[in-house]
Formats: structure tokens, C-alpha cells, sequence
């Protein structure tokens, strides 16, 4: 190595530190999590201490963090796990105060070689009582030697356009950046949910949202082809594989829809084809559910977003799950706020590829936006809806997504 130190993560747990007799298992499921979603980058040594989790490459791969791009997408990786509030690339060093001082100049001699920072502050915690300055003088010092070889900056302890960390434990420690993390709780925590997973904005932030309480992802894609393309499904598949950089593997069924929807489109009036579809999707997905273990359904919907999704239109579609609760997490959102989630997570630009899903090609010009009991006994009466679910529940052929290597 040509420098003098050594760069490591450090991660800091959230809500977790909350959970009081439950803590170990968070915490264990948390490392196991961290543990398999850094193996494709090689193998690390993952420890936690307090609230706080040190992750150091092994030595096959000392020098892994030592370059920029790698260390900022394995930072990066890190912060997806859910239970985390932020992690830092750290530069780990022995020695005394000055190698202290010697390294904070060098971090910031980095920073301002790229950032035009004029203003800093240095912060500094002593967990060695033995070391023999305390933390305000560190900072003192730190601070000083700072300014002297960068007369330019000056201290700005309410709003610094950078600050610098020091940290003194056994070893040495400086840093600067935080990269905010995902927050929530560790997958794995929650048991397992199914996601009604389409080509849209909403259904894979919704997926998210629900693994960021520590659920588990299965999901179900209707598919009517060939009304809808192979890259419709091609499209939800990558969607999967966004959400599945959060939430781990996921299992996605795909259900051959067409029969059923052409079925329905034939036996049904046109102004209810849309709740009298949605229904039968939610009692294969329901169905399904329960084959795979999975203790509720999510779907993206949101009130008042589209037609099938009024108070009326979500009622009667809700009554025919009647084994598990449906999540919607999306349902008090605006459509700017899921659109941001949707952008933070990475989903954003698949999501917004213009292939058709099922629901668009079958659509009805005029569909019922406050539809009653009545209507839908009348829109169900030629229909053989157990004889569809059926169907559609065997006609189900499941792939295994995984997160894009990077
Ligand atoms: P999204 O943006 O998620 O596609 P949307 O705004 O298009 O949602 P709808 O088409 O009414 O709204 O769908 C509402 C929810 O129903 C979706 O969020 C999803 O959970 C589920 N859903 C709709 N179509 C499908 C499909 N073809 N396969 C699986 N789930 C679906
Ligand atoms: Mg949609």
C-alpha cells in the first residue's frame, strides 16, 4: 500500500438499536444480510460493536477500498441493507497525535482537490481514555494543523461546507462523508409478503417499501401474451431485479393470464372488466400466497390515483382476499412522492419504458369508478371464477431473480 492507512466502512445501525430483548436476532439478521450482499465483491471481516458495524476486506483482497470507484460502490452496496442510517468510507491508521494531524491534512488535501470547500469543522469522539488528549483538544489541534497548511479555509462550526471526523479507539480513525442508508429493518425480520408486481412506477415501490420493514419479496406478474410483449416481461423482470438489490432473491411467478383475460373480456360487461379482472388477479394471487408461505398480499395502489383505484373499487376488490391482509403502502402517497422513491431506489427510468401491461391493452373507455355489490354479482354471473383461478394458479412459471451484479 502507498499510503498509511488503511480504508474500512463504517455502517451505523437505526431503529434497531430500539428493539430492546429482540435486538439479537435484528442485529444477527442485519450482519447476515450485509455478509450476502457484499459477496460479490470478495470477503470481508464484518464486525459489530454497539451500535455500529466495521466491515474490512480480508487480506485476499487488502487493497479492495484502496480504489475510489470500487470502495464507492461497495459504500454504496452497503447502504441498501436495510437497518442502516448511514455509512462512511473511514481511513483506519495507528499512531498518535500526529498521525492524527498528518492524516487529516490528507483528507482534506483530497476533498479540496475535488470540491470547492472554503468553510470545515473537525469533530472528534475518544472511545480510549487512555489516549492522552480529549476530544475538544483533538479537535483543537486537528483543526489547526488544518488551517495551516490550508490558509484558505476557515472554521465553520454551524454550517461547514465539509467536516472532519476524527474517532480514537484502539486504532485511529478519520473520515468525512456520510452516505445516507435505506434505514428500515433487516429483510428476513418480517416473514414474507407477495408483491403483485407490474411494469408500473407504483408496484415495485411498493415491493420496497414493505422489505424496508424487514419483509421478504415474492412476486406475481400477470402476463397476456401476446397482447402484452415477451418485453413486458423482460421489463418486469429487470424491476425485480431493482428491488431485489434491497430485498435479496425474489421469486417471481408469472402467471399466463390470456385465456382468463380473453374469458373475462368475453363474459363480463365492458364497464366492469377492469374490477371483475383485478379480482380474479388478487384470489390467484391470494391462492398462490398461501402455497409459498407468504402472509399477505402488496400491490402499488393508490386512493384515488385511477379508476380501479376509488374507495368503491378497492373495497370490492379487497372482499374476495380473505386470508391475509393486502398491503398497500402507497395509498396516502401523491404520485410526485412515489415518482421520488421510485427515482431513489434506481427504478425510475425501467419503470417508465413504454411497454403496455395487461390492464391497457383490455381496457374499457368508460369503466365504473364507484361500482356496487350489485354490479359486480351481475358482472360475475356467466363467469366460473373458481374454474379461472384454477387456471391461472396452474398456469404459473416461476424464475428466480437476483440483484444486478453492480
Ligand atoms: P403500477 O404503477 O404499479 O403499474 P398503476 O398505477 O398502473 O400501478 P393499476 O394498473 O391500477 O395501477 O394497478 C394497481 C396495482 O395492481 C399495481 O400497483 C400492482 O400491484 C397490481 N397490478 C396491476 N397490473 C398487474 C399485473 N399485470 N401483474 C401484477 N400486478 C399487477
Ligand atoms: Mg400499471
Amino acid at each position: 500500500m502507498s499510503h498509511s492507512y488503511r480504508t474500512i466502512i463504517l455502517a451505523r445501525m437505526g431503529e434497531i438499536a430500539l428493539k430492546g430483548l429482540n435486538r439479537g436476532k435484528f442485529e444477527r439478521q442485519l450482519m447476515d444480510n450485509m455478509r450476502w450482499r457484499l459477496k460479490e465483491f470478495g470477503a470481508f471481516t464484518i464486525v459489530q460493536s454497539q451500535s455500529r458495524i466495521w466491515i474490512e476486506p480480508k487480506e485476499s483482497n487488502a487493497d479492495l477500498l484502496e480504489d475510489q470507484e470500487v470502495a464507492q460502490q461497495v459504500l454504496k452496496a452497503v447502504t441498501q441493507v436495510f437497518g442502516l442510517v448511514s455509512a462512511s468510507l473511514v481511513r483506519r491508521f495507528s499512531g498518535d497525535m500526529e498521525d492524527i494531524k498528518k492524516q487529516s491534512v490528507q483528507l482534506t488535501d483530497d476533498i479540496l482537490s475535488e470540491h470547492d470547500y472554503k468553510t470545515f469543522k473537525v469533530e472528534s469522539k475518544r472511545g480510549n481514555k487512555r489516549f492522552p488528549l480529549a476530544s475538544p483538544e483533538i479537535c483543537v489541534d486537528v483543526g489547526e494543523a488544518i488551517l495551516l497548511s490550508h490558509p484558505e479555509l476557515t472554521v465553520d462550526v454551524h454550517e461547514p461546507d465539509f467536516i472532519i471526523y476524527v474517532e480514537v479507539r484502539e486504532d485511529l480513525y478519520v473520515y468525512s462523508e456520510k452516505l445516507e442508508g435505506h434505514r428500515g429493518l433487516p429483510v428476513g425480520t418480517a416473514g414474507k409478503g407477495m408483491l403483485l408486481l407490474s411494469g408500473g412506477i407504483d408496484s415495485p415501490v411498493a415491493g420496497y417499501m414493505m422489505a424496508s420493514r424487514g419483509m421478504q419479496l415474492e412476486a406475481i406478474y400477470f402476463h397476456s401474451y401476446p397482447y402484452t410483449s415477451e418485453r413486458a416481461l423482460e421489463k418486469v423482470k429487470d424491476l425485480a431485479k431493482i428491488v431485489s438489490q434491497y430485498s435479496g432473491t425474489i421469486l417471481l411467478h408469472v402467471c399466463n393470464f390470456t385465456d382468463i383475460q380473453l374469458n373475462l373480456y368475453k363474459n363480463s360487461p365492458q364497464d366492469m372488466l377492469t374490477i371483475t379482472m383485478r379480482r380474479v388477479m388478487f384470489e390467484i394471487a391470494e391462492e398462490l400466497a398461501n402455497k409459498q408461505g407468504c402472509k399477505c398480499l402488496i400491490t402499488g395502489e393508490s386512493l384515488g390515483q385511477v379508476a380501479s383505484q376509488t374507495i368503491e373499487a378497492i373495497q370490492i376488490t379487497n372482499e374476495v382476499v380473505k386470508t391475509m391482509p393486502v398491503f398497500r403502502p402507497l395509498i396516502g402517497l401523491d404520485k410526485e412522492e412515489t415518482c421520488n422513491i421510485s427515482r431513489r431506489i434506481g427504478a425510475f427510468e425501467t419503470s417508465i419504458l413504454p411497454y403496455e401491461d395487461c390492464c391497457t391493452v383490455f381496457v374499457a373507455k368508460h369503466p365504473k369508478t364507484h361500482p356496487q355489490k350489485k354490479h359486480i354479482i351481475e358482472a360475475e354471473e356467466k363467469l366460473d371464477i373458481p374454474a379461472l383461478v384454477k387456471q391461472g394458479v396452474e398456469g404459473i412459471e416461476t424464475y428466480k431473480i437476483e440483484r444486478t451484479s453492480k
